[in-house]
């Protein structure tokens, strides 16, 4: 509850983000920091000096971690004042009749990325003001629900063309219906799927290696021995033994490098339940 009602406070400009120089340079002021430096002082003297000395860096080092340490507790305790405060001020205001002050905050709501339709969504679902009188309210509400109306028209769809954006930007592209898969493709998908094992005692009669292959032909891909053991026996004539020493295979199934011949014997087994 309380994250969901803080949720503007990132986007709030009056909201304390750092510290001001007076108050950075208040911690100097603190007992800890002033005993330190007294401590440095007598050290300084100690040492004729020799402000280089390990003892004197060390110190040095200390002194700028422990000021470090009261100046974020110091931000802390003001960020979680004004955010017990503000809340009452702005309720305050809003009951003293003090227009909101739109401009300011209306910046952080909108960017460059923003369409029309997203744009009419803040400005009357957020942004507006209550109405002073019934018909305003009710024109703000009619307002709001056109506002929403307008939105759902836009359609939700994948990033295309890795032109990612931020926060789920609708787009306005209607989604390709899918073509009818040939008799082929069906072939394809249930050899893929007959050569990913999901009981460890599986064994498929596909191999998983030529069917990886985009290169050989159809019939090579999809072949299925007539055994499991007729399986083993082709895999490792014709792809682990091919495999030199100190060469990587790969599996173009999954798209995965292996290390070395070990790892595809073991890819093999666990992933396609093909022994070798
Ligand atoms: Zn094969
Ligand atoms: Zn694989």
């Amino acid at each position: 509850m309380r994250s969901a009602c803080n949720m503007s406070r990132w986007i709030d400009p009056n909201r304390p983000w750092g510290l001001t120089a007076e108050q950075a340079e208040s911690v100097n002021n603190d007992p800890i920091i002033c005993s330190l430096l007294q401590y440095r002082e007598r050290l300084k003297r100690r040492l004729k000096g020799r402000t280089n000395h390990p003892k004197y860096q060390e110190l040095n080092k200390r002194i700028a971690s422990e000021k470090e340490r009261l100046r974020a507790a110091l931000l802390t305790e003001i960020q979680e004042k004004y955010e017990r405060e503000e809340p009452v001020r702005t309720i305050e205001r809003q009951l003293a009749g003090v227009k909101l002050d739109r401009t300011s905050k209306a910046v952080s709501y909108f960017s460059k990325d923003t369409l029309p339709e997203q744009r009419r969504l803040i400005e009357t679902m957020i942004l507006a003001p209550p109405g002073a009188t019934l018909e305003e309210e009710q024109q703000r509400r009619d307002n709001a629900v056109n506002a929403v109306t307008a939105y759902c028209k836009i359609e939700e769809g994948d990033m295309c063309e890795g032109r990612k954006r931020s926060g789920g930007r609708p787009k306005r592209v209607v989604t390709k219906t899918k073509e009818p898969s040939s008799p082929e493709d069906e072939a394809l998908k249930a050899a893929m799927l007959s050569v990913y094992i999901k009981d460890p005692k599986e064994r498929p009669t596909a191999c998983f290696m030529c069917l990886g292959n985009e290169h050989a032909p159809f019939y090579v891909r999809v072949y299925s021995f007539s055994s499991p053991s007729d399986l083993s026996k082709h895999f490792k004539k014709k792809h682990l033994k091919k495999v030199e020493e100190g060469e990587a295979p790969q599996c173009k199934l999954c798209n995965m490098c292996l290390n070395h011949k070990m790892h595809l014997q073991n890819h093999a087994l666990r992933i396609h339940g093909t022994v070798s």
